[in-house]
């Protein structure tokens, strides 16, 4: 679960966020959805740690991490534009993350543990990098450099590369928005049933209301720093708390 106690954040003398109350539940896919503007990328920011809030508490799954860093956090950040290393091939990149990590975690060792506990780990990372594959249907693409594959196929080795590590949720900022029509409609169906597979945590950014309302289990509608609904697509569209909820949704008013 991520927790969101009275969140505020202001830039110079503009405030942008003004003291937000959310609590996601593990396994949930939540949506931020609102006018470009209203504050959802600074929200998923300072949930991610790479941005400070002025006021207010984070926690992930009950533990405050206020004023940590991204790598406290144990966090997947999914990025609109995939920061794949081109040089590496598919498999690489998926096991990079995790195979820093996972050193980092033997470097602590005795010299005399380091040699089997790295072949071990190396084992580890080779399954859990195959696992991962096939969960995202992109096994046959491993050998492959990211140049070699479509947007779609890279923002699936993108999310692989995520879900290696098992973070504690995924944060994902309008992750669609450079694909085509076509492709976005079929990412869309591809990212909620990869949900229901993994059945963890996604923190969802979209201005498009049709992702929000397709996709998600919760939405929270933001304007100008405030959210003003946070519910269902069933009661948003049904009972909109307002007219900016009841425009943004598309509901009759
Ligand atoms: P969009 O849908 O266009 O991505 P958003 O809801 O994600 O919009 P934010 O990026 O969170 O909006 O920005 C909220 C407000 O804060 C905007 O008015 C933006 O100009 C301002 N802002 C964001 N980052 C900074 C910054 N680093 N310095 C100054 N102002 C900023
Ligand atoms: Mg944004």
């Amino acid at each position: 679960s991520v927790t969101l106690t009275n969140i505020g954040k202001g830039f110079g003398t503009t405030k942008v966020l003004k003291g937000i109350d959310l609590d996601i539940q593990a396994g949930e896919f939540l949506s931020l959805v609102g006018m470009s503007g209203c504050g959802k990328s600074t929200l998923l920011r300072i949930i991610a740690g790479l941005e400070t809030a002025d006021q207010g508490r984070v926690a992930i799954n009950g533990a405050d991490v206020t004023g940590t860093d991204p790598t406290d956090r144990n966090l997947a950040m999914v990025f609109q534009s995939y920061a794949l290393y081109p040089h590496m091939s598919v498999r690489q990149n998926i096991a990079t993350p995790l195979r820093m990590r996972r050193l980092k975690l033997i470097d602590r060792l005795p010299l005399i543990g380091r040699l089997t506990a790295n072949r071990a780990v190396l084992r580890e990372i080779d399954h859990a990098v195959e696992q991962a594959a096939e969960v995202l249907q992109i096994s046959a693409l491993l050998d492959r450099k990211p140049a070699q594959l479509s947007g779609g196929q890279r923002q699936r080795v993108a999310l692989a590369r995520a879900l290696v590590r098992q973070p504690a949720a995924f944060l994902m900022d309008e992750p669609l928005s450079n694909l085509d029509a076509k492709l976005r409609a079929h990412m869309r169906d591809e990212l909620a049933a990869l949900h229901k597979r993994l059945g963890a945590t996604f923190i969802y950014v979209t201005h498009d209301q049709v992702e929000a309302m397709t996709m998600s289990d919760r939405i929270a509608l933001m304007s100008e720093g405030r959210i003003e609904q946070l519910g269902t697509p069933d009661e948003l569209y049904r009972r909109p708390a307002n007219l900016t909820v009841a425009r943004f949704i598309g509901a009759p008013t």
